[in-house]
């Protein structure tokens, strides 16, 4: 992909210009998915500990960084667009803002073109240097001040949601079906024409500054996920891993301007970090990097090996969350049901779960991103034991048809999927299950794609999200004889005819939710009506899934968002429900 060139660079902010007590205003965009923004948190919580003060307007920020993603095309493309954006915001442009940092997965593959082709760019931060976005900011390091490194800046009563800049890159493409395809493009621009409303909000709250590596590293700190990963000479790995990076799994090597060596980082429990999620929710990334072989993904050439990040630093930051406010715990990595492996534990993420239900104060705890062949028994019974642990599973199978399955490097069929969502099924009663689909992969026939619609009708998905196939340069798929490239036209009615069908299986699912009771977690004024409010049950995932709209505040005079109603689920819709508030 070539980067477009603008304009010239700027002089760079000198620290020692600057008075102590004056604190750089900093706007920050973030991109992608979810593990992406926790990038950005911990990006943002390094520069509140260094004195930097969060804005959310690009127009007044003096400092301006932009967390990339470079999933598939249309991310890299959106990524680029906003970093433009945020490049007209620089004084030689007319603006307030004298640094543009670009940092996240399109540094990874695109570094040296990034700064080469978008002058306006003063330095760029890798997905494994996340603690130099100190020095990219030109600011410098504070000793510690606080014994808790997370600060949730947005007041009590705001949703971040609507503060929050998030545009929908591939992480959306995921999600509502009704919003995908044609309408995708359309919605990126519309959200890129948006972006100046940056992340974060104007309150930024006092809170007291935290330590950052120099400080750690300083007190010898070496219990940290990240030390402890980089300073021992044989690093934790798993054997796939290791098998892959021989076969070049990992490799960069054909990629101009990438460096060579592969991000190593894990942020710990230690490490600042700014909430920018709605105050009762947070996403707690468990691991990073990915080791499988998926041949349309080049996710492991971005973010590296496979690497888990301590058991007991994952509990303490679940306890130091859940001190600050929060009640709903997310875990994330690119494959959750892997982790621990590296680190010698077997079923780790169902030990992980069990030393998380029982913390006391946390109402909803979930995983998300499970690898098919590894969802056990071990795992599926921890869910149901915990009541806190929701019935949810996250299980992206891409496809049905084995001989698709088999070309994309990942192996399964219909029937072991299906085999897999009875047994889960049997053992969580009441289970959701979220997957996706990828269609017009190389060589995907007619055939192929019928097996694939049986077995959607056979499976009965509960939240299901559809990716169009679009060639990857340095995926595998990439270098598949171009006799198997499936025409567009082809792969847009495919992705047509699954949605129309699954929104007739959404519809009738949905049904059923009439008359239900249910747990609901509010999230503030809906997005798409000021008339009615949203939340979300146990079973909706933040972000991804279908919503519940709220026209009835039953016995309450407002609703406050971040809190737990009892609520009654009146109509069903294709996707969403409504609800009305009854204590
Ligand atoms: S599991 Fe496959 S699709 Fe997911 S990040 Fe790893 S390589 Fe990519």
């Amino acid at each position: 992909m070539s980067l477009p060139a603008t304009t010239e660079t700027q002089p760079e902010i000198q620290p020692a210009d600057r008075p102590e007590n004056i604190r750089p205003k900093i706007g920050f965009v973030s991109l992608g998915c979810p593990k992406n923004l926790v990038d950005s948190e911990v990006m943002m919580g390094l520069l509140h500990s260094a004195g930097g003060e969060l804005i959310a307007s690009a127009e007044d920020a003096e400092i301006l960084v932009v967390n990339t993603c470079s999933f598939i095309d249309s991310a890299k493309q959106e990524s680029v667009n906003t970093i433009l954006e945020m490049a007209r915001h620089k004084q030689a442009n007319g603006g307030r803002a004298q640094r543009l940092v670009v940092a996240g997965c399109l540094v990874e593959r695109y570094r040296d073109e990034i700064r080469k082709n978008i002058p306006e760019v003063d330095a760029v931060v890798g997905t494994g240097e996340l603690e130099q976005i100190l020095n990219a900011a030109g600011l410098v390091p504070k000793q510690a001040q606080s014994s808790n490194p997370l600060f949730n800046i947005l007041p009590p009563d705001h949703n971040a949601s609507t503060l929050v800049s998030r545009a929908p890159s591939a992480v959306h493409q995921h999600s509502h079906p009704t919003e995908q395809g044609a309408q995708l493009q359309h919605e990126q621009q519309k959200e890129i024409g948006e972006i100046k409303s940056v992340i974060l909000s104007e309150g930024t709250a006092e809170v007291e500054g935290s330590a950052v590596s120099e400080a750690r590293k300083s007190a010898g700190a070496l219990h940290l996920d990240s030390e402890m990963w980089v300073s021992q000479d044989t690093k934790p790995s798993r054997p796939e891993g290791n098998l892959r990076e021989q076969q070049g799994r990992f490799s960069r090597e054909a990629w101009d301007g990438a460096t060579a060596a592969l991000p190593e980082y894990l942020y710990s429990d230690e490490t600042p970090r700014i909430l920018a999620t709605p105050r009762a929710s947070a996403y707690i990334k468990i691991a990073e990097g990915c080791d499988h072989p998926c041949s349309f993904c080049i996710i492991p050439q971005l973010r590296g090996k496979f690497r888990s990040r301590r058991l007991s630093s994952i509990v303490a930051e679940a306890e130091k969350l859940i001190a600050q406010g929060v009640r709903e715990i997310t875990l994330i990595g690119q494959d959750t049901t892997c982790y621990g492996e590296d680190l010698g534990l077997t079923d780790g993420l169902a030990q992980l779960l069990e030393a998380l239900a029982v913390l006391p104060g946390l109402k909803w705890l979930r995983f998300l991103y499970t690898y098919p062949n590894k969802v056990t028994t071990r795992l599926l019974e921890t869910m149901a034991k915990h009541d806190n642990i929701a019935k949810y599973l996250d299980v992206p199978l891409q496809h049905a048809s084995a001989s698709v399955l088999k070309r994309m490097k990942r192996g399964g069929n219909a029937r072991i999927f299906l085999n897999l969502i009875e047994k889960a099924r049997r053992i969580v009663p009441g289970i959701v299950i979220r997957t996706s689909f990828i269609v017009g992969f190389p060589g995907e026939t007619a055939e192929d794609y019928k097996e694939l619609e049986a077995f959607i009708k056979a499976a009965k998905i509960d939240w299901l999200g559809v990716f169009t196939y679009s060639d990857e340069e340095g995926a595998k798929a990439f270098e598949l004889d171009a006799a198997l490239k499936v025409p567009e036209r082809t792969i847009q009615a495919r992705r047509r005819k699954l949605m129309k069908l699954q929104q007739k299986i959404s519809a009738k699912a949905k049904a059923e939710w009439v008359g239900r009771e249910v747990d609901l977690l509010v999230e503030g004024e809906s997005e798409e009506t000021e008339l009615l409010w949203e939340g979300r049950t146990i079973q909706h995932a933040p972000e991804i899934d279908g919503k519940v709209f709220i026209n009835d505040f039953g016995p309450h005079e407002e609703l406050l968002p971040g809190t737990f109603y009892r609520a009654e689920i009146t109509e069903a819709h294709d996707y969403d429900v409504v609800a009305r508030i009854i204590e």
